[in-house]
């Protein structure tokens, strides 16, 4: 089966064979190990050694964003959130949920934000310390490029938090250049074609150290994971995690070195994004955004009329392609992603299975 969820994706068989091991986590052979998988992470960031550190969780995504905005925002501050898409709802539901004051900046989830919304939501909220954005929007396939919003916030003496779950890899970041960047997070099982299991923050240590005692939890507090790190040492787990998924990861990151990195890997995505893109418009069915705002992470459709999502879903998996059972943009879509071990021919056969399937379906017509 192809599978093109936007995360997790396909990965390499030598990937998922790195798993078949058992590993203690606190054994001393296993630090070095360790210590040189959160090194590669933080250079992938731009992160500045004595600047910049790798803290691992041992969670999902949405936790460790959670973490992100409990361990940076200070009690009494807020965090302005622009929402454009699905996860950007997420991050202020989890951040309300915990306790925090979010202000939403709507946008409409057919494009990025703009620098001027955000400077402007800043002047009227002097309240926000911080600003928490989602860099690849994987609810509409949109991009809200830090490297754009970055100076403004800066300017405005606030700090950034970065969502980079289904950028990391692809997109290029570099915390060197952007100093108002708190951390940026992301997770093991998407650009990167690593497995599920781990979630990253690459964070500024000294913005860990301000933020002792925020947190309000012991579980998803970044600046204990850097306490445990100075105190124990890079080498170190504060918890049992999935220790397996860390060794699938380095071998995903051989596999990023060997393609060149992120300029590559980005070329990729980018071609298979537009070869779905094209592909399925010359099938008639209209995209979602406009080719200008379609990022190169997950393509996103609009559902033709009389499609059921479920049928189309099953209907595509008869013709060996998995993708996303539910749709994540505000109007009625079906998703596609752009990302994994996977290249053009994976694209054409994507293409070639949903033309079957809407035959199938007897939705010619109507898409
Ligand atoms: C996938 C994703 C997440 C988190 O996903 P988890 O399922 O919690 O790992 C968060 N933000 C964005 C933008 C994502 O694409």
């Amino acid at each position: 089966m192809l599978m093109l969820t936007p995360g997790p994706v396909q990965t390499h068989p030598t990937v998922r064979a790195a798993m078949a091991e058992d590993i203690a986590p606190w054994d001393a052979a296993f630090r070095p190990f360790y210590t040189r998988l959160r090194e590669r992470l933080r250079a992938i960031a731009g992160g500045v050694e004595g600047v910049h550190v790798t803290l691992p969780l041992q969670v999902a995504g949405h936790m460790i964003m959670e973490a992100a905005i409990r361990t940076f925002v200070p009690a009494g501050r807020a965090v302005l959130i622009p929402v454009n898409g699905q996860y950007a709802g997420r991050a202020v539901k989890l951040g309300r949920l915990a306790g925090w004051q979010v202000v939403e900046l709507p946008v409409p989830d057919s494009r990025g934000v703009t620098p001027a919304e955000i400077e402007a939501a800043l002047a009227a909220h002097p309240e926000c310390s911080h600003v928490a954005m989602v860099y690849s929007e994987t609810g509409s396939g949109i991009v809200n490029d830090p490297a754009v919003i970055g100076p403004v916030v800066r300017a405005a003496g606030r700090r950034l938090i970065v969502d980079a779950v289904s950028a990391f890899g692809a997109l290029p970041i570099d915390l060197s250049k952007q100093p108002e960047i708190d951390t940026v997070i992301f997770t093991s099982n998407k650009c990167l074609e690593g497995l599920p299991g781990f979630a990253f923050a690459v964070s500024r240590i000294d913005s860990c150290e301000a933020a002792v005692g925020n947190a309000g939890s012991w579980s998803l507090d970044l600046a204990d994971v850097w306490a445990n790190t100075k105190g124990s040492g890079m080498g170190t787990l504060r918890f049992t995690g999935p220790v397996q998924a860390l060794r699938a990861l380095d071998v995903a990151l051989d596999r990023f070195d060997a393609e060149g990195g992120q300029a590559p890997r980005l070329a990729r995505y980018r071609a298979n994004a537009d070869a779905l893109y094209r592909g399925l418009k010359g099938l008639g069915l209209t995209p979602y955004v406009s080719e200008a705002e379609q990022g190169p992470i997950v393509v996103t459709f609009r559902q033709p009329p009389g499609l059921v999502l479920a049928d189309f879903v099953e209907g595509l998996k008869r013709h060996g392609v998995l993708i996303s059972s539910y749709y994540t943009s505000n109007e009625p879509s079906f998703r596609i992603g752009a990302i994994g071990d996977v290249g053009l021919a994976e694209m054409a056969k994507t293409v070639a299975a949903v033309q079957a399937v809407l035959g199938e379906l007897g939705l010619q017509q109507a898409a």
